[in-house]
C-alpha cells in the first residue's frame, strides 16, 4: 500500500547550491506530494536528472561547475527528458531574465525570494501548462 501511493508522488529534482535556499525549498516541499531528489551543482544535476528522469526540476541559474542554461540545453537535447517540466528559480533581479529564461525553453520562472505559500500551486501551474503545451508567454507572471 505504501508503495502504491509513493508512485503517485511526482519525482521533483531541486538543483540548487545555495544551502539556505535548498534548505528553504525542501522545508516547503516535503509535505507535499513529491519524492525530493537534491543536487548542489551543476553537474550533480545532470547526472541526476539524465538518472532518475524526474517529473519536475526547480533548478537555480547560478551554479558551480555548469550553469542552468547549459544544463537546460543537455536536457532538451534528449528524447527521455523530454517530458520533464524544468522551471528556473532565480535571484537575478536584473530587467528581461524572466523572458530570457522563457526563450531559452524554461518551461516556468520563479524568482527568488520564493514565496512558500505559492510555490506548490506555481509548480503545479507550469507543469499543467507543459502538458496543455501553453506557450509561456501568454502566461501571466507570478
Ligand atoms: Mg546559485
Amino acid at each position: 500500500m505504501k508503495g502504491k501511493v509513493n508512485a503517485l508522488k511526482k519525482k521533483l529534482l531541486i538543483i540548487e547550491d545555495n544551502r539556505d535556499s535548498l534548505e528553504l525549498l525542501i522545508k516547503v516541499l516535503r509535505n507535499q506530494p513529491y519524492h525530493l531528489i537534491e543536487a548542489t551543482d551543476g553537474e550533480e544535476g545532470l547526472k541526476k536528472a539524465i538518472g532518475e528522469l524526474p517529473d519536475v526540476i526547480l533548478m537555480d541559474i547560478s551554479l558551480p561547475k555548469m550553469g542552468g542554461y547549459d544544463i537546460l540545453k543537455e536536457l532538451k537535447k534528449r528524447e527521455d527528458c523530454s517530458h520533464i517540466t524544468i522551471i528556473a528559480v532565480t535571484a537575478h533581479a536584473m530587467k528581461g531574465e524572466r523572458e530570457r529564461a522563457l526563450e531559452a525553453g524554461f518551461d516556468g520562472y520563479i524568482s527568488k525570494p520564493i514565496d512558500v505559500h505559492k510555490l506548490p500551486n506555481q509548480i503545479e501551474y507550469f507543469i499543467k501548462n507543459k502538458k496543455s503545451g501553453k506557450q509561456l508567454d501568454d502566461l501571466e507572471s507570478f
